[in-house]
This record gives structure tokens, sequence and C-alpha cells, in this order.
């Protein structure tokens, strides 16, 4: 038995797939020191730079005074903060929703909404390339067909929700695609919800804070607005802290505090996190200049792989969001073009599968509000080096 684990891992070491993780010193930002060495990061997903910005640290010593550390029970037991209280009250006033529920974390919260809504039997429709606790999330749950549909392909959604008797109906899709940075088609989405009487989850853990007005995200960047989708988005991403919510009508949200089991069964987040959140989400509506600086650094980047001379071997993928992957396609390709930009001081992970499909192993490029034009301008020349 104990044999099988170390043939497994030989085998992922052969083959170029075994991950290993890198030891950070000090807080994200854009100069990191990374098992010693300092390197330029495009690996962060703190896409506005609130992962170390002093309102939030500020926020979270005061909450820690307030609240200490630990929340001591579930949230539904005595572990439910007037921090989180208010942290969900602000979520819904932000993104315009009834109620927010506060989660552990996104991962949590898919593998608790996704069962708590979907009821027994029903027919779920799961774009290709959706997030894998969204996957995780469907294979809880008791639906009664799992209808994967090609990425973002309308035809074939539809085509598979004609086919469908189930009486009820679930689509289930990323926001932004989190390792291809593209949007989902919402509009056409949600036109296909209403026509097949469907309803949405919809998991924006790379559209909040980065898109739409005030940074709400991938619904409000496209001007669309149903009580059809349920919203769900995480705070450890733009937002730069730690942990998760669900937005939509009252009923939605009060049936899942009453049964979604990773809310109700797990203890609840220490306040300083919520606090520290509460205080990201002033800085995320307030400072539409992250948002801007952002976009423009990925204009600079697109403009600087693409363009007329692109680089031999890398396929930058078109990207309005903070996301901007160059598709390699090989493990082996992907792992040396990462260790040489490694060598030149910039940090570009290697994306490989099972986190994206066979053969398209891509680098994974992260841009943050808190580059500098001049560090994105040293990420393009030394990719241009290694053509
Ligand atoms: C990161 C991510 C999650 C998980 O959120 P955590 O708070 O990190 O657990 C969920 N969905 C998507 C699309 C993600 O990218």
């Amino acid at each position: 038995m104990m044999k099988r684990f170390h043939e497994a891992l030989s085998s992922l070491r052969l083959k170029g797939l075994l991950r290993q993780r890198r030891t950070v010193e000090g807080p994200q930002g854009p100069l990191m020191v990374v098992d010693g060495v300092p390197l330029l990061s495009f690996a962060s997903n703190d896409y506005l730079g609130l992962a170390n910005h002093s309102a939030l640290i500020q926020a979270a010593h005061k909450a820690l005074d307030q609240y200490g550390v630990g929340a001591g029970a579930s949230a539904l037991i005595s572990g439910h903060s007037s921090a989180v209280d208010e942290l969900e009250v602000a979520l819904a006033e932000w993104l315009g929703y009834e109620r927010a529920l506060h989660f552990s974390t996104g991962y949590m919260a898919n593998m608790g909404i996704i069962p708590a809504l979907v009821g027994e039997g029903a027919a779920v429709f799961s774009d290709a390339l959706n997030h894998a606790c969204l996957i995780d999330g469907i294979r809880l749950s008791a639906a009664g067909s799992v209808n994967v549909y090609r990425h973002v392909d309308m035809a074939h959604l539809e085509q598979l929700l004609q086919e469908s008797h189930a009486a009820e109906k679930w689509i289930i899709t990323d926001g932004v695609f989190s390792m291809d940075g593209d949007i989902a088609p919402m509009v056409d989405l949600l036109s296909l919800a209403e026509r097949f009487d469907a309803q949405i989850i919809m998991d924006d853990a790379h559209g909040l804070g980065v898109l739409g007005l005030e940074g709400r995200g991938t619904l409000a960047h496209l001007g669309l607005v149903s009580p059809r989708i349920v919203y769900m988005a995480t705070l450890g991403k733009a937002a730069g802290v730690f942990g998760a919510f669900v937005a939509g009508t009252q009923d939605i949200v009060n049936w899942l505090e009453q049964r979604a089991r990773t809310y109700m069964f797990t203890t609840g987040s220490p306040p300083v996190l919520a606090a520290a959140a509460w205080a990201s989400i002033e800085c995320i509506r307030r400072d539409e200049f992250r948002r801007e600086h952002l976009r423009a650094l990925g204009q600079q980047l697109q403009l600087g792989l693409g363009g007329q001379t692109p680089i031999r071997g890398l396929t930058p993928l078109y990207s309005q969001t903070a996301i901007h992957p160059i598709l390699v396609g090989d493990n082996a390709s992907v792992m040396r073009i990462s260790a040489a930009l490694q060598a030149r001081g910039i940090w570009v992970p290697a994306i490989r599968p099972p986190t994206v499909p066979e053969g398209q192993a891509r680098l994974r490029i992260s841009l943050s509000a808190a580059h500098s034009t001049d560090q994105v301008e040293q990420l393009i020349t030394a990719l241009r080096a290694l053509a």
C-alpha cells in the first residue's frame, strides 16, 4: 500500500507533474523573497495590491484588540461575530443583493451552496473549465445529471438544455475563468437560463474588485442584474484578505444559512479577517485608480507580447482581466521557460494538468495594481529574450 504512493510520486516526478511549493518571506507584493531569492513576482492573485495595504492592516490590529483571535464555535452556535455581521451587510449593500452570507473560504462556500441549492434529481450544466471546487460541490449534490458543456460554448449549452427533461435546472459557471482569464458570456447564459427556466450559480473569485463600477465584479461589468443568478465570490484574491461569501435573495441566502453544511458545521472565521475585509471593500469601492492602472498594465503586456511580432512558441490569450495566460503546450517546455524566467529574477508560475487540460500547459501571469509599468516592461523583455 505505501509502495503505491511512493511509485505514484515517482511517476509524477518523471512526467514533470510534481508540484513544489515555494516559501515566501514577508508580505505579498511585486518584490518578494522566495526560497531565499528576491524575485519580481507575477504569481499572486492580490490583483489590487491590497494584501499588504495599511488600511487593512490597521483594521486588523484594531479588530485583534477588540475581538481577540478565535471565533470559538460555529456561526449558528456562538461564533457569529458582529464583525462578520457588519461585513455581510456591507457586501450586500455594495453589490446590490438582499442578503449576503459569509463563508470561511471559497472552496467551502461552493462545497456548501451547490449541494444545498441543487434539488434531488435536478440537471446541472457546468462549463468544462469550471474551478475544482465548483466541480466538487456538484459531486456532493443530489443532481440527477451533470452536463458538462464545452468552455463558453453557448450552442452546446443550448443543445444540452434542450435535451434535458429535468424539472429543475442549474447552470454553474466561473465569472472569470481562473486559468484562462476570460469572462463568462453571462448575457447569453442568462438569456438561455430565462428561456429554459434555469437558475445560475456564478463564482466571481477573479472578477470581484477587478471588474465593473466600484469593483462590483463580472455582472456589473456586463450591466446584468437578475434574481436568477446566485452570486458567489471570494475575499482572498483582489480583496487581499481571506474568506468568501454568497449573495442573493433573502430566500436563497436564508435557506443556505439553514442547509449549507460547510457553513453550519465549521468554526466561524476569526473576526479579524472580517474586519480587514470590511476595510478592503472601502478601498475597492473608492480607489478606481487601482483598476485603471491594472487595465493599463494589461494593455501594455498584451501589446508587448503580441502585436506585430509574436514570440515563437508562446501564444498569449486575449484578456481583459488581471489574468494573462501564455499557452505553451507541453509540460517540459513550460517548466523550462518558467525556470529561465526565474534565472532572470522573474516569477511566473507554470500551470500544468490537472489544473488545465492535457497539452495546454501555460504560463499564468497575474498582474496587480501594485506592479509598475517598468516591472511589466521587465517581464516583456525577459519573455522576448527567451524566444
Ligand atoms: C480561488 C478560487 C476559489 C477558492 O477560493 P478560496 O477562498 O481560495 O478557497 C473558488 N473559485 C474560484 C474560481 C477560485 O479561483
